[in-house]
C-alpha cells in the first residue's frame, strides 16, 4: 500500500470512499485507524490534513484561494472538455466531485493536460500519491501576486491530468472547500491511539495544548508516546478554551464551589485569546481557534498597548461599544468586522472594546496549572488597563444574596448575567473542559428554559406551503463528547424568518447526504440528511420525556429520551461553534434535572 515513504493517493481515496459509505461510526474509526496504520509517518501529517479538508491547522489561516469557475476551467482544461459541460454537469447533479469524477470517465485525459505536465517537465505519468498531491495543493495556496490565479489553475490542471476518475473527485471536493465527510478531530485522536497504541488522554493532553492533528500525529508515528511531553503552551498556538457548566440559583452556585468564588461580569460578545509572541507580533484566536485578527486589528494594538510583558497569552471578551455614550452593543454587531475587506470602515463604524478575565501564559511561564487567584494576580501585574481595554468588572463574593445582587447589577450594566469562579487551591485553567470550577449564571428566561442551547442541524423536512422549496422544519441534536456522536433532541420548525430559510438552504445543502451520518444517532427519518456541520441556537419551554429522540435514552427512564419542548431558533447562527463544541447531552441531563428540581421548589402550579 504504501510506496517508500509515501502512500498512493488512490489508497487514500478507497478509505474516504468506504468512509462516505457507511453509517456506522465504529466502521468510521476502523478505516481511519488501519489507514493510519499502513502511512508512512513522513506523510501522516498530509493524511490527516487531507482527510480534514484542510492544508494546515485552521488557526494558521492557509487557504487555497481556488473559485470555483478557475476549478471547473481546470477540470475542463485536463480533460479536453469544454468549461460549459462541465458547469451544465455540477448545476445538474451539484456535487463537484461526482462532476469531476464523471468527466474524467468519459474523456481521455488529453489536450491542455499534456501540455502542462511538459510545463513541469513531468515525463511519463506516475501515478499519484499523497505527498504530491499536498505538496502541489501547498504550492497552489501559496502562489501569490501577479499572474497567481493562473499558476493555481496550472497546477490544478497538472492534478487532475494525472488523477484516476476516483481521486479527481477528492481532489475538486478539496480544492472548493467541500471535502465534509464529517470526521472530527476526536475521531483522529481515537484513530491515532488505536493504530500507535498511545493512550488517548495523552493525545487529547496534547491536542488541547497544540490543536495541530497533523503535528501530533507526525510525532506520535515518528517517536511515539514520549513525544507527546514535548509538546507545550506556545504562544503563537492557540490552546482550548476552558468551558464552563451551569446552574439557575445562587445558593447552589456557591454550594458547589466550596461557599465561596470569584464573581465576574459575564459580557455578550466575542471570546478572544490574544496572543503575543516572541518576535511581538499579536494574534487573536476565536472560541473555534481561528486566526481573527483580521477582523480586530485594533484590539490587538490596543492590548500591545495595554500589556506590559514581551511574550503572552491573555483571554478576554470583545464587546461592541456605543463611542458616545460606553454602553455595550448587541454582540451581532460584531459580525460587521468579519467582511475581509472593509474593515477599516467598520473598525469606524463598530468600535469595540475589549474585557479581560484571565492570563494563561506570560514571559516563558506556563500559569495553566496555577490557581485562579495567582492567574488574576498575574494579570494585574501585568495590565495597565486603557479607554479600550479593561479587567473584566470582578468581586469574590461568599453570600447567596450578594451573588444575586452582583448578578442584577451585571444585567443592568448590559451583561448577561455572571460567570463564578472556584478559588480554591485547585482551579487552574482547564483546556478544553467543561467543568465545574466555571459555572455560568445567566438571566432567568421566567416561563423558559433557563439558558439558550447551541444544536447541531443533521436532518431536515421539506417544506409545505409558504415553504416550498425550503427546508420547513429541521432535525437538531445534542453532542456527546463520549461516543464522539450526535443525538436528536427536537424538530425545530418555529422562529425562521424568510430570509432565515433562504439562507439556511445554502448553508445546508453542501453538507447534504444520501443517508443518516455514521456520527448521527436517531429514530426519526427526516427527508434529508446532513453531515453535522451547522451550529444554530435554540430555545425552548422546557426539557421533556420523549420516545422519538435519542438524547439521553435510558438516563432517566429506559427506553425513552428527552427533547426540547416548543423549540424556537432565536436567530443567532452559532458560526462560532464547531459541532463538537454544541451543547453536550450530558447538559441537558442536567437541565432536565435542574428544571425539576425548580419546579419542586415552586410547588405546583396555581
Ligand atoms: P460555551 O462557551 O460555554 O460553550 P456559549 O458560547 O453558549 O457556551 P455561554 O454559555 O454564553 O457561551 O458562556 C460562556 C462564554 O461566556 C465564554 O465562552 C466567553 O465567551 C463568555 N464570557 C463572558 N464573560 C466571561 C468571563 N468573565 N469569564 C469567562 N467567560 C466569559
Amino acid at each position: 500500500m504504501s510506496s517508500g515513504n509515501d502512500i498512493k493517493f488512490i489508497d487514500v481515496v478507497r478509505v474516504l470512499e468506504s468512509i462516505e459509505a457507511t453509517t456506522q461510526r465504529t466502521v468510521m474509526a476502523k478505516l481511519l485507524s488501519s489507514l493510519l496504520k499502513k502511512t508512512p509517518p513522513d506523510v501522516i501529517d498530509k493524511v490527516i490534513y487531507f482527510i480534514l479538508g484542510q492544508l494546515r491547522p485552521d488557526w494558521e489561516g492557509v487557504e487555497l484561494g481556488v473559485a470555483e469557475k478557475f476549478t471547473f476551467r481546470a477540470i475542463a482544461n485536463a480533460t479536453g472538455a469544454s468549461v460549459k459541460q462541465v458547469e451544465d454537469l455540477y448545476k445538474k447533479i451539484g456535487d463537484i466531485g461526482e462532476t469531476a469524477k464523471r468527466i474524467m470517465s468519459s474523456k481521455p485525459q488529453q489536450g491542455g493536460g499534456k501540455s502542462i505536465l511538459e510545463f513541469f517537465g513531468g515525463g511519463g505519468i506516475e501515478e499519484l500519491t499523497m505527498g504530491k498531491v499536498y505538496d502541489t495543493l501547498m504550492s497552489i495556496a501559496k502562489a501569490s501576486g501577479e499572474g497567481a490565479q493562473d499558476t493555481k489553475v496550472k497546477l490544478l490542471i497538472y492534478l487532475f491530468s494525472r488523477a484516476k476518475p476516483e481521486e479527481a473527485k477528492y481532489i475538486a471536493r478539496f480544492v472548493i472547500g467541500r471535502l465534509r465527510l464529517g470526521v472530527a478531530d476526536m475521531t483522529i485522536l481515537d484513530a491515532l491511539s488505536d493504530a500507535y497504541k498511545v493512550s488517548r488522554d495523552a493525545l487529547e493532553r496534547a491536542y488541547h495544548i497544540y490543536p495541530d492533528l497533523g503535528y501530533i500525529a507526525k510525532m506520535v508515528a515518528q517517536e511515539g508516546q514520549n513525544a507527546l511531553s514535548k509538546i507545550h503552551v506556545t504562544p503563537g498556538v492557540p490552546i482550548q478554551p476552558m468551558l464552563a457548566e451551569r446552574l439557575s440559583t445562587a445558593a447552589e452556585i456557591l454550594a458547589k464551589l466550596g461557599g465561596t468564588a470569584m464573581v465576574e461580569y459575564k459580557y455578550d460578545g466575542e471570546r478572544a485569546q490574544v496572543h503575543r509572541t516572541r518576535d511581538g507580533e499579536v494574534r487573536i484566536f476565536s472560541r473555534r481557534l481561528e486566526n481573527i485578527t483580521y477582523a480586530y486589528p485594533d484590539v490587538a494594538e490596543y492590548v500591545k498597548e495595554a500589556i506590559d510583558a514581551k511574550e503572552y497569552i491573555v483571554e478576554g471578551e470583545i464587546i461592541a461599544i456605543d463611542p458616545d455614550t460606553g454602553e455595550f452593543r448587541p454582540f451581532q454587531e460584531l459580525m460587521h468586522r468579519k467582511r475581509k475587506h472593509d474593515v477599516k470602515e467598520a473598525m469606524k463604524e463598530y468600535p469595540v472594546n475589549i474585557f479581560l478575565f484571565d492570563v494563561m501564559y506570560v514571559d516563558g511561564q506556563d500559569l495553566t496549572n496555577l490557581p485562579l487567584i495567582d492567574r488574576k494576580r498575574r494579570l494585574l501585574e501585568i495590565l495597565k488597563p486603557s479607554e479600550y481595554v479593561h479587567l473584566a468588572t470582578w468581586r469574590v463574593i461568599n453570600d447567596a444574596e450578594e451573588l444575586d445582587k452582583f448578578f442584577h447589577e451585571a444585567i443592568s450594566d448590559g451583561c448577561e448575567g455572571v460567570m463564578c469562579k472556584s478559588i480554591k487551591a485547585d482551579s487552574i485553567y482547564e483546556m478544553g473542559a467543561r467543568g465545574w470550577l466555571w459555572i455560568k449564571y445567566k438571566r432567568d428566561y421566567r416561563s423558559e428554559l433557563t439558558d439558550t442551547l447551541d444544536l447541531v442541524v443533521v436532518g431536515a423536512f421539506w417544506g409545505r406551503g409558504k415553504r416550498a422549496g425550503t427546508y420547513g422544519a429541521l432535525l437538531i441534536a445534542a453532542y456527546d463528547p463520549k461516543t464522539d456522536q450526535f443525538y436528536t433532541v427536537s424538530k425545530v420548525g418555529s422562529g425562521f424568518t424568510d430570509e432565515d430559510l433562504v439562507k439556511l438552504k445554502q448553508m445546508l445543502d453542501p453538507y447534504r447526504i444520501p443517508h443518516r451520518h455514521p456520527r448521527v444517532v436517531s429514530k426519526m427519518e427526516p427527508d434529508v440528511w446532513f453531515v453535522p456541520a451547522v451550529v444554530l441556537e435554540i430555545i425552548g419551554a422546557e426539557i421533556t420525556l420523549s420516545p422519538l429522540h435519542t438524547c439521553c435514552v435510558g438516563s432517566v427512564r429506559s427506553d425513552v429520551g428527552l427533547a426540547i419542548r416548543f423549540p424556537r431558533f432565536t436567530g443567532r447562527y452559532r458560526t462560532d461553534k464547531s459541532p463538537e463544541q454544541a451543547t453536550t447531552v450530558d447538559e441537558i441531563l442536567e437541565m432536565y434535572k435542574e428544571q425539576k428540581k425548580v419546579k419542586v421548589e415552586e410547588g405546583p402550579n396555581p
